[in-house]
Formats: structure tokens, sequence, C-alpha cells
């Protein structure tokens, strides 16, 4: 089919077909010129087997794979997208994104699927099996023990988008979904589904995601809900008024199904009391809320809608930020010299207008609408002008703190002390960000106090960051995207916290052996394996979890400490000085250096000839337990703990639990070495 007929009628990709849905469908236009440039229906789609599908072909495969695999598939699914990258744009201009917009919603949606990549090699196993947290001693002798591991679900992801972010909307939910193994159903905001639908296109037609790991619904999700069951996952973005009415559906609450949800907010920033005009924290302030107010046409769920600044600083910040507004350029968003493109469509326009004719019941308005609309008719787009508001007495104001018009709009309320910043950007009742412009580092941590309770972000901007800093209304796929009550009271991204959603935690007893050979993982406790071959001598697929060198003992002596003082140059005076190490209530006379203990037993454990063993690329969780002394005899045992083979490499990651004991049997020092091996023989290499 060729991409004119596709524009016509979106298609749903649903049990392996691409489905479309019967009857007329809804029409979908281009911001700016009004044209259709879609129709969209999910009639006739049979959603119970959609479900099916993702449980029962996507799910299993998905899982059958790896993290670091899964990761890979990630990695290469994004350098793909962002091969195809310019027809994204190009059709992204419909939604009435500028190609500024557009950079935060395509290439933000790729490098989230780049981030949870790198996230998934790096801090995930090269297995099945995620474990959470440490082993839980449960008996005296350490004969029973618990430990916590996370699988993924066996039922399917359903998504559930907001129009805005068309692209990174549905990247920032599939990457950490994907990564964990399960399915996903993506269900697109209608308005702009003909973006999601492009860039999902080009997702299977990759061939890189197994059957059923991916599928579809463009239009309305039908009776789906009906069939949801307690293995399933609903992630909701949209409108708090929606979310309330899905999260008390029947069949997710009497199956218990788990329900995300990031939902509108009133998002607040705060200018400190010692950011007066003239210094980098007011300009900062100024730039960054216009440019929240119109980047994506303030269509954005992290946009700034209320800007508290002291009192004595409200009629400077209204004169600055009148004037920045009157430099946007507003129109069409293809032409190069527009900065701020149409809301994404005529329903949203009157539901922003409506919003702006509510707040200004509290509020006076400061911009007058945009003059000129360039290039493009000012009725047929759905344009809003950058609409700043002031409200000189904010006291009993309450639509400011609960209506959010979800276009460029803002108002500026002014403050008196620090409790009352907090107290105004807290009535939010719940926000996904806030952000405080201040060289003051003791307001910043008093705000922070305040504020982090209703917040799910918080970004301070000072001088010294504020030429790198991301901005206010990024999300960022290593920190959490969410926030309390208002926002939806749910957390997304935040690296692994957001992989978290779509695994079941399992609390795990028994023995550390048993414990050990479910999660491939060797706790102390679990049986050893000794052999006659050093554990350096074997390659990475050769080596078995458990296996044990029990090295021999060495004394240590004060001529040890003294050289070792000499060579490094550390003569702290518990090595070196016996009067004052005598004095030092923990030791009472002169201790080995612990960099010495560890170098020592390195020296007990290490196998020198040229081997299997690449490199050793750390420690950790090193920790001194006993100090050694002069004549006490210390000796090592190194244990294999975790190997994880790297994805097409000859060589991967394994993990030693190291500790040194004394000669009474106490432990003195315990750590991981970390080292790469290789997974070939390399004798004669
Ligand atoms: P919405 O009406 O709640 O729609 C959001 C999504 O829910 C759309 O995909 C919509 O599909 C779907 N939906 C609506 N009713 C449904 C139902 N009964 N069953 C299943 N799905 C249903 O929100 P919106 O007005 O389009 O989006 C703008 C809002 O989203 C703003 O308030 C904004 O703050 C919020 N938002 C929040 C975040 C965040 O991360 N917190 C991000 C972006 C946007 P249709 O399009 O087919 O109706």
């Amino acid at each position: 089919m060729s991409d004119a007929e596709r524009t016509m009628q979106l298609k749903s990709y649903v049990t392996g077909e691409w489905h479309a849905g019967t009857g007329d469908g809804e029409l979908l236009r281009d911001a700016t010129t009004g044209e259709v440039v879609a129709t969209a229906s999910s009639a006739g789609i049979d959603f119970g087997a959609v479900l099916a599908h993702a449980r029962q072909v996507g799910g299993p495969t998905l899982r059958r794979l790896t993290f670091h695999e899964r990761a890979a598939v990630l990695k290469a699914l994004a350098k793909r997208l962002m091969e195809r990258k310019e027809e994204f744009y190009t059709l992204s201009f419909a939604t009435g994104a500028t190609r500024a917009d557009s950079w935060i919603d395509i290439e933000g949606g790729i490098g989230t699927l780049f981030a949870y990549a790198s996230r998934g090699v790096r801090e995930l196993p090269n297995g099945h099996v995620h474990i959470d947290g440490e082993p839980e001693a449960l008996s005296k002798t350490g004969g029973f023990s618990g430990r916590h591991i996370c699988v993924p679900r066996e039922g399917a992801a359903v998504h559930i988008n907001a129009f805005n972010f068309p692209v990174w909307g549905m990247l920032e939910k599939l990457a950490p979904t994907l990564l964990a193994g399960m399915p996903a159903v993506v269900k697109p905001a209608t308005a702009t589904a003909y973006l999601a639908e492009l860039v999902f296109r080009r997702i299977v037609e990759s061939g890189l995601l197994p059957e059923g790991a991916v599928q579809l619904v463009c239009g309305g999700v039908g009776d789906l809900f009906t069939h949801l069951g307690g293995q399933d996952v609903v992630s909701f973005t949209g409108s708090a008024s929606t979310a309330a009415q899905l999260r008390v559906h029947p069949t997710v609450i009497g199956n218990a199904v788990r329900f995300i949800s990031e939902t509108d907010s009133i998002n607040s920033c705060i200018l400190g009391g010692d950011a007066a005009p003239g210094t980098p924290e007011f300009d900062t302030f100024i730039r960054e809320v216009a440019r929240e107010m119109t980047a994506k046409a303030g269509q954005k769920c992290t946009a700034i809608r209320k800007a508290l600044v002291p009192a004595a600083q409200l009629e400077p910040a209204v004169a600055a930020l009148r004037a920045a507004l009157a430099k946007v350029i507003v129109g069409d968003p293809r032409r190069e010299e527009v900065r701020m493109g149409p809301l994404a469509g005529l329903a949203q326009r009157r539901e922003v207008l409506a919003r702006i004719a509510e707040l200004r019941r509290e509020a006076d308005l400061v911009t007058e609408a945009a003059t000129e609309i360039v290039g493009a008719d000012r009725e047929r787009g759905a344009f809003v002008a950058p609409t700043l508001l002031v409200a000189r007495r904010a006291e009993g104001a309450q639509r400011l703190h609960s209506i959010e018009a979800f276009g460029p709009v803002c108002t500026l309320l002014p403050y008196g002390t620090n409790a009352d910043a907090i107290a105004l950007a807290n009535r939010g009742e719940g926000s996904l960000v806030s952000s405080v412009f201040t060289a003051d580092q003791a307001l910043a941590r008093e705000l922070a106090l305040g504020l982090a309770p209703w917040h799910g972000r918080l970004l301070f901007v000072d001088r010294d960051c504020a030429r790198e800093s991301t901005g206010h209304g990024s999300p960022l796929p290593g920190l959490i995207h969410g926030g309390p009550g208002r926002a939806g009271g749910s957390e997304e991204m935040g690296g692994l916290r957001g992989v978290m959603h779509y695994l079941q935690r399992s609390a795990l007893q028994g023995s550390p052996s048993t414990l050990a050979a479910i999660t491939g993982r060797w706790q102390r406790g679990a049986r050893e394996i000794t052999g006659a071959v050093h554990p350096f001598r074997r390659t990475l697929p050769e080596l078995e979890i458990g296996e044990t060198l029990h090295s021999a003992e060495r004394e240590v002596t004060l001529a040890d400490i003294e050289r070792f003082a000499a060579l490094s140059g550390d003569t702290f005076y518990a090595h070196v000085d016996e009067a004052a190490a005598k004095r030092n209530p923990l030791f009472g006379g002169r201790v080995a250096h612990g960099y010495f203990l560890i170098s020592a037993a390195a020296g007990l454990f290490v196998d020198p000839p040229y081997g299997p063993v690449l490199a050793n690329y750390g420690l950790e969780r090193l920790r001194f337990a006993k100090p050694v002394r002069p004549g006490d005899r210390i000796k090592v045992r190194l244990t294999c703990k975790a190997k994880s083979l790297r994805v097409d490499k000859g060589y991967g990651e394994v993990v030693w639990d190291t500790e040194i004991t004394n000669q009474d049997g106490e432990i003195v020092a315990s750590y991981d070495v970390l080292t790469m091996v290789s997974a070939e023989p390399v004798e004669g290499r």
C-alpha cells in the first residue's frame, strides 16, 4: 500500500496483521491548515484476541530472550528509527509542531530507547532473573535465607498515550516494557495517531521485534478493559478525568490490574529572593518561563503553569516576560522563522480558550494576542497566542491551582515569604515538576524539603549550571517522571525504576544453595565448588557459579606495612606512628593499610600466567571489618559469584565474592572483585 493510501486510513496492527477499522472513522486534521490527514477507526477489532495474542505469542518469545538480548533489540531499533527520522519530522508538522518541538518528540523518544538499551546492559544481568537487593538472613547459622527476584509479568502491557508527544510518549513506555520482557498494546491518542502509526509501521517493518511483542490500536479501545487480568499492566498518560474513570473500571479493580498514571499537573517555578533583575538567575528564569510557554505551544505535561516571584520582583518580571514573548513568531510550523505553531487541533483550542477564560476570573491578561500568524490562517489553524496572566492578589485564588490550560498559558503570582512560595507551589496538590532559580544554596535546601513531598522532580538552576541545565520541561530516562496526587500518583522511567512496573517481585526463601541455583548468583553460605584447576584458568562458559579458591596463608609484618607506606606515600599515623596509633580508640596500635591487604590478597589469589582473565575493572562493596596487626596471618576465599557473557562479544563480566580472614577465621575485609573474562580459550592466541 502506498503512503498516500496509508495517510487516508490509519490501520491498527493487531494479532499479526494490519487491520483497517470498519466504518468511516474519525477525521484527523492538520493543525495548521485544517486539511484531513487521516481517518482512524478501531471498529471490528476483537480486543480479547489482541490481549490473548500478546500473552500467548509475544510474551513467551520475549521472555526467552535475556535482558541483554532485549537491550540489544532496543538499540538496533533505535538505530533503525534514527535512520528514518526525516520522514517523521515531515509528518510531525501536521501536529502543529515546529522542527524544534519535533526534536523533543522524535529524537527524545529514540534517545530514550538508546538510554534503556545501555542501562539494560549495565544494570541488568544477561539472564532472565533480576535480583532485587541483598540476601536476607533468616536463621542463626545462615542455613536458611531469603532473597527477592523480579521476573517479567505474563500478561500484556496496555499503553494509553496522550496526543502531545505521539513518538516520545510511545517510545518512553515501550523501552522499559520490552526491556522487562512484556509485550505491549499501544493505543496512541487519536488526534495525532497518524505520526505514532508511521513510527510504529517502521518498527514492525524492521523485523527486529518478535511477533506479538507490540500491537497498535488506532482509535478507541472498545471493550479491551473488560478482558484485563491480574498479570496485565495499564500505563496511562492523559487527563486526570480519564485516568479517574479508567482506574476504577470494574475489571481493573476486580483483577487488581497494575495501573500507572501520568496526568495533568499544575507545575510551578520559583524565582528566589536573591535573584533580582540583573542577576543571571533572573535572566534564566525569564528565558525558561518564555520557553516553557511556547515550546510545543505549551502542550507539555511538564510546562510551567504558575511562575512564582517575590512580590518586589513582580513588575520587573511582568515587563521582562512581556518583552520576551513579544519576540515569539507564531504561525505555520513548516516556516523556518516560526517559533510556535498551533495547538494539536481545534478541539484543543476550544478547550484551552475556555480554560483561559476561567483563569482570567482570578488573574489579569498581560500579553496581547499575536498580531500576525505567519503563513497560516488564524481561524483554520488551531492558534492560541502566548498568554501570560498575572494574579496581583494571589490569596484566595482557587482556579490558578486547579485548572490546567494545556497550551501556551502561564500565570505570574507574587509571594511574600519562602513558606508562602512553598505553599503556593504545593497547592497544585501534586505536580510533575517545580524549578527554583536561585544562587542561595540554603534557600535551595529549604525549598527542596518543602516542595519534595508534592513533586516528582525538582530542578535548581543557578549561574553555575544554567548553560548545561536540561531545562524545566524535559523528563529524562534516568530520572523519574511522574508525581503524587493530581499528577497521577505514579512514576515512569527513572532508569530501572520504570522497568519494575513490568516485572513481578517475588520473595524466595530456602537454603543459600537453592537460592543461588535459582538466581544464578552465589551467596554466602551456598555450596562451594573446589577443583584442581585455578578458577582464573577457566573460560567464562567453563566457570561455574560457586567455583571457589581458598588461598594459602601469609603473615603481615611490620616491614610490609613500612614498605607499603614508603611505596604508596600513605604515612597516616595509624600505620607508621606507634605512639599515635596507641591513642586511637579503635586500633590501640599500628595496623596494616587496608589497601595493602587488598594488594596482598591479590598476591594470594591471582594465577599469574597469561590466561582467560583479561582485566580487573574494579572492586565493589569493599568493607574493612577488623584491623590487621603486625604478626597476623591472612588468607583469602575467592568465589565466582555471577557471570554475564556480553551479547556478540567474546568475553563477559565475572564477579568474585572475596573475603580476607585472619588466623582466627574472622573476616577482616570483604568485597567483590570485578573482572572481564574471555569466552574463548586463550592459549596460543
Ligand atoms: P485524554 O482525553 O485523557 O486522553 C488521553 C488518552 O486516553 C488518549 O489516548 C485517549 O484516546 C485515551 N482515552 C480517552 N478516554 C478513554 C477511555 N474511556 N478508555 C480508554 N482510553 C481513553 O487526555 P488528552 O486531553 O487527550 O491529553 C492531554 C492531557 O494529558 C493534559 O491534561 C496533559 O496534562 C496530560 N498529559 C500528561 C502527561 C504526563 O506525563 N503526566 C503527558 C502528556 C499529557 P483518544 O485520543 O482516542 O480519545
